[in-house]
């Protein structure tokens, strides 16, 4: 059950590879938004909150803003740690 197709990308130009810093920039071959993840064509997992699941089992934390604002600050005080951001 190996998944790992790092070097056989089918795209022109081919896409970046997991060591790639844009490695992102992959072509998404399955999606599942529903899910909050899409597999990349360099075997990365990319979820919405950009974190990442790189092939080796390397793991990557979120390193951009989502687009969608934080539902609720209180779910995940560790990144939110500005409780009151505007002082009036
Ligand atoms: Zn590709």
């Amino acid at each position: 059950m190996s998944v790992q197709r790092t070097t056989t990308c089918p795209h022109d130009p081919p896409c970046p590879t997991p060591n790639d810093t844009d490695r992102e920039a992959a072509r998404i071959v399955a999606a599942h938004p529903e899910q909050g993840w899409s597999l990349l064509c360099n075997g990365i997992v990319l979820f919405e909150d950009t974190g990442e699941l790189l092939p080796d089992g390397r793991v990557i934390d979120p390193h951009r803003p989502v687009q969608t604002p934080v539902r609720n600050p209180a779910q995940d005080p560790a990144r939110n740690p500005v409780q009151n951001p505007t002082p009036a």
